[in-house]
């Protein structure tokens, strides 16, 4: 094995990324080195890249490695790690995916058993001039902690397959069970990208009657198509948000959505997706991730609706498990392989981010 390895270096807003190179780490005992193969670019990412998250305003540790859907294969195996979290043994050379943060499994929330909602999960970044280095997902290797939970990939999936099931996928899923999705309701998906995409296939799966899909870019809507979208509505026809709610309520009788899930990313649709809920019906907010943006309401509409607003931000110890069987038994039924657009070279990462923010690309993957 080299002694080295690349990194995609991120030093702050508006500055290119710099290819930089760091020693390969040691695990310690319980943790794990991963040869990362392919790292995609999530919205997230992208919302960091232009500054929407302002990571030094966050106090994130400054340089680091952006990045965080990713897989690849074990390189190093810490004293003690002999199987992955499904029980199975783990050997070098082993295809595997895993989550990017670690709940702490000591605070309230932890005790209770929501490691989703564990204060630990949203600080995963840190400094990549410290050792291990290897902290995002734009660099040869990867460096899983102790405490970690990894799964082993089987090999009819590939990796552009697997690539984002460590974050939309996972997330999408959580978050559909955290709405208790049922067998024959309706399900409104506000954009799909990658994360609405997923949504798509999932709540299928899970039984959905119908699922109505809201985009603006025909490469989307076609590829939600795919994923067995039974209704399109695309933004470019149906200009304006009553057009659009109007639309929805077409769709269902008159009666509104049951769930409505928010993967756009800006707040100004989220009025509008309200609205497109029934009586009773649940709101699932994923998408806007960046702090400082807001938008205006009218209680009295979720108070006399009984309608539910759930915000989702990761997911749970189980659920890659559950991303990872889902996409094992539906493998051919759903086109995951086509997700990934286009791929890059990691010297070419400024590029692969520039073209998927300019929507040349609809969803960029680095390959190492
Ligand atoms: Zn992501
Ligand atoms: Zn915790």
């Amino acid at each position: 094995m080299a002694d080295k390895g690349r990194a995609a270096i991120y030093r702050g807003l508006g500055q290119p990324m710099e290819v930089k190179e760091y020693p390969v780490p040691e695990p310690e005992p319980g943790a794990i080195l991963i040869k990362v193969s392919m790292a995609s670019i999530c919205g997230s990412d992208l919302h960091q890249w232009r500054g929407d998250i302002d990571l030094t305003a966050l106090g994130a540790p400054l340089p680091t490695i952006l990045g965080h859907e990713m897989t690849g294969t074990v390189a190093k195996l810490g004293e003690g790690v002999l199987t992955d979290s499904a029980g199975q043994p783990l050997a070098i050379g082993d295809r595997v995916v895993y989550p990017y943060f670690y709940s702490c499994g000591r605070c309230p929330a932890c005790l209770k058993g929501n490691h989703a909602t564990c204060p630990m999960n949203v600080l995963y970044i840190s400094c990549a001039e410290l050792p291990p280095h290897f902290v995002g997902a734009y660099a040869d290797y990867y460096y899983l902690h102790p405490n970690h939970t990894v799964f082993k990939v089987p090999d009819d999936l590939s990796d552009n397959v697997v690539v984002s099931a460590n974050c939309a996928l996972s997330t999408v899923l959580y978050g559909l069970e955290k709405v208790e999705l049922s067998f024959g309701e309706t399900v409104v998906i506000q954009g799909v990208g990658g994360l609405g995409i997923s949504a798509t296939a999932i709540a299928k799966e899970m039984g959905a009657h119908r699922i109505i899909v809201i985009d603006g870019v025909t490469q989307r809507l076609e590829l939600a198509k795919a994923f067995s979208a039974d209704e399109l509505i695309d933004m470019r026809e149906c200009k304006t948000s009553q057009e659009r709610v109007q639309r929805v309520k077409d769709l269902t009788g008159g009666w509104g959505a049951d769930v409505v899930v928010e993967l756009v990313g800006f707040p100004g649709v989220i009025p509008e997706g309200l609205d497109m809920l029934c009586n009773g019906g649940r709101y699932l907010e994923i998408g806007n991730v960046s702090p400082g943006k807001t938008f205006e309401i009218d209680p009295s509409l979720l108070v006399i609706g009984s309608k539910s607003i759930f915000g989702v931000v990761m997911y749970g110890r189980d659920t890659l498990k559950k991303a990872l069987d889902f996409l094992s038994r539906t493998r051919g039924k759903y086109p995951f392989d086509k997700i990934i657009s286009h791929c890059y070279q990691l010297e070419e990462i400024d590029k692969a981010f520039e073209e998927q923010d300019k929507g040349i690309s609809s969803r960029s993957a680095i390959v190492l």
